[in-house]
């Protein structure tokens, strides 16, 4: 036993449905996702599974996914600083590099301790061929989509304001 033992989280499944979500999600987090577990998304443990008697003969499957806890969520993306912003962005940006697009990048599936940040909750992830030809970082000008190389990380890092464009569009 280690003298220093580690938080888990646990997310659980109870049922078909929900199982299958959680399966998809292990398996991300298992074949895509380990170059960046411990960096930008929390080191992935397992997924357990057993049977759970309900009633008369029936039987119900319940899963659980076991994950580092990472923090809480991080509250609303506007109160973060742009420096912790553009981090995160960076972050999803190595998620996509793994082939991986979130699918529901939000607050709720952002948690937080201290200034380590990771992204969490795949189960409306796809597979994705990421273009990006540039870094994420802060910057005074909006770079064209074109020259950036993927509208999804494009479109997460204007929507987070880590580009500060001194222009003014008037149309
Ligand atoms: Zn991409």
């Amino acid at each position: 036993m280690t003298e220093n033992p580690k938080p888990l989280a646990l997310k659980f499944a109870y049922g078909k449905d929900l199982m299958r979500d959680l399966r998809k999600e292990a398996k991300i987090y298992d074949e895509r996702l380990e170059p960046v577990q411990g960096s930008a998304v929390p080191n992935f443990f397992g997924l357990y599974k057993t049977k759970i008697p309900v009633k008369d003969r029936f039987v119900r499957i319940v899963g659980c996914l076991l994950l580092e806890y990472c923090g809480e969520s991080v509250g609303l993306f506007e109160y973060l600083e742009v420096p912790t912003r553009a981090l995160l962005l960076k972050k999803l940006r190595d998620i996509h590099l793994c082939g991986i697009m979130h699918g529901d990048f939000a607050e709720r599936n952002v948690v937080m301790q201290g200034d380590d940040i990771r992204i969490i909750d795949f189960h409306h992830a796809s597979r994705h061929k990421c273009g990006v030809k540039m870094e994420v970082a802060e910057s005074r000008r909006i770079p064209k989509t074109s020259d950036f190389g993927c509208v999804d990380l494009w479109i997460h890092c204007y929507d987070m304001y880590i580009w500060r464009s001194t222009y003014l569009l008037l149309c």
